[in-house]
């Protein structure tokens, strides 16, 4: 057992008992949300390293406490990583998360009140997107666009441009969290650029596909700011990116910190230095292929078998399923049905959904996850396959059983990453 799991099981044996059922829960199940991923055993060794124990407000060279020659050393590392890796001349890597990084970003270039469009939330949006619930949505002025339903989910930029025109946005947003198709970069710089607003893109969910040269990368359309998350399809520690033009930069710094945040987290900076190297490498790039394959295989055979995707399929990583339509039964119905067979996936919103956000009409599916632990396109055929009789017959106990314990012996072939055998 690891020195530190045995610390863990002798000092607090409660959490101990909780920290094994989660340990359990990743090697039982197959995780298909699609935000979701296993990190790499070297990045949980360094998020529990005692980088932990230090404080290192500033940036390297500008701190406001002594002894950090090391510190400064990793957050270089980081900060030269990313920008290697995304191809962008600067990087802060010091938000704490996917939301104060992009609330860094607004601050950093919006006075109270400006204008940001940004897509609606049931077309994909993200709630720091400027939702009416979120803070950011009560500062800012977000005017929201939505995708056309009618043509495979896809923005009609006619329409976009006459909106920016109108509303004349300091910064011009794109990227999704539920969208199951792929940004066209250029035809939305051109938006920025026609209104002279800042062309954003928050890639969180396709960050590690940009990174793996699986999908297109903003900055070749000559973006100004990239944001994203660590955690997702990068396969790093929790924590977030703003990357942007070197004009740029002295803004983005100032906003995250002073700004917005106080001590980084310097030991999960140290993680996503270890993680940006582990997506430089061949293996990353063979994993975001296999990633895209492996979900338009998922959506190919659940179209066979009968189910509804919202936009016709995927060009991503990610699918969402219109339960109403092809099962009768509401997403967090399915969420608790392939709960039940130990398929672990999240009821989501759908484009102008009639039902309310806690019983919305789909699921939300991805590959990353699967994907790192090894699955390729035979075994989503098996995963349609398990989802497919689940969700058409619910209510049927026995069956679910029968299905869960076949959920079982089929990951039980895929060790989970980071995940000590049991
Ligand atoms: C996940 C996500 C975020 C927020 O990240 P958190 O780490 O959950 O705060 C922001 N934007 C997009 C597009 C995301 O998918």
């Amino acid at each position: 057992m690891d020195d530190y799991r045995r610390e863990l099981m002798e000092g607090d044996p409660e959490v101990f008992e909780l920290l094994r059922g989660e340990e359990r829960r990743q090697q039982s199940g197959v995780e298909l949300i699609p935000s979701e991923n296993y990190t790499w055993p070297a990045v949980l060794a360094t998020l529990g390293s005692v980088f932990t124990n230090k404080y290192s407000e500033g940036y390297p060279g500008r701190r406001y406490y002594g002894g950090q020659e090391f510190t400064d050393g990793v957050e270089n590392l980081a900060r030269e990583r990313a920008c290697s890796l995304f191809r962008c001349e600067h990087a802060n890597v010091q938000p704490l998360s996917g939301s104060p990084m992009n609330q860094a970003v607004y601050l950093a270039f919006l006075e109270p009140g400006d204008t940001v469009l940004a897509m609606d939330l049931s077309h994909g949006g993200h709630l720091t997107h400027g939702d009416p619930v979120s803070h950011m949505g009560r500062l800012f002025n977000f005017v929201r666009y939505k995708t056309r339903p009618g043509e495979a989910g896809r923005v009609d930029f006619d329409e976009l441009m006459k909106l920016a025109r109108l509303s004349k946005p300091r910064i011009v947003l794109c990227g999704t969290t539920s969208s199951p198709r792929v940004d066209d970069y250029a035809a939305y710089r051109r938006v920025a650029e026609e209104v002279g607003a800042l062309a954003m893109a928050d890639v969180s969910h396709v960050g590690g596909l940009i990174a793996g040269g699986a999908l297109e990368n903003p900055f070749d359309h000559g973006f100004d700011v990239v944001t994203t998350t660590t955690h997702k399809s990068l396969r790093g520690p929790r924590g977030g990116l703003v990357l942007c033009r070197k004009e740029l930069a002295k803004a983005v710094d100032r906003s995250v910190f002073p700004g917005l945040q106080g001590g980084p987290h310097m030991n999960a900076i140290a993680a996503m230095a270890v993680a940006l190297r582990k997506a430089a490498e061949p293996g990353f790039r063979e994993y975001a292929a296999q990633v895209i394959s492996n979900a338009a295989e998922l959506a190919t055979s659940l179209i066979d078998a009968g189910a509804a995707l919202v936009t016709g399929g995927t060009d991503n990583h990610l699918i969402v399923l219109d339960c109403v339509l092809a099962y009768g039964m509401d997403g967090r119905a399915a969420e608790e049905t392939l709960d039940a067979i130990g398929i672990t996936v999240n009821k989501q919103v759908i484009p102008d959904d009639p039902n309310p956000p806690l019983r919305p009409s789909g699921i939300r599916l991805g590959t990353p996850a699967a994907t790192a632990r090894g699955m390729k396109e035979d075994s989503m055929r098996e995963l349609a396959g398990f989802m497919t009789a689940a969700l058409e017959r619910p209510m049927q106990p026995r069956e679910l059983a029968r299905l869960a314990e076949a959920v079982a012996a089929f990951c039980a072939a895929f060790p989970t990453p980071g995940v000590p055998r049991m």
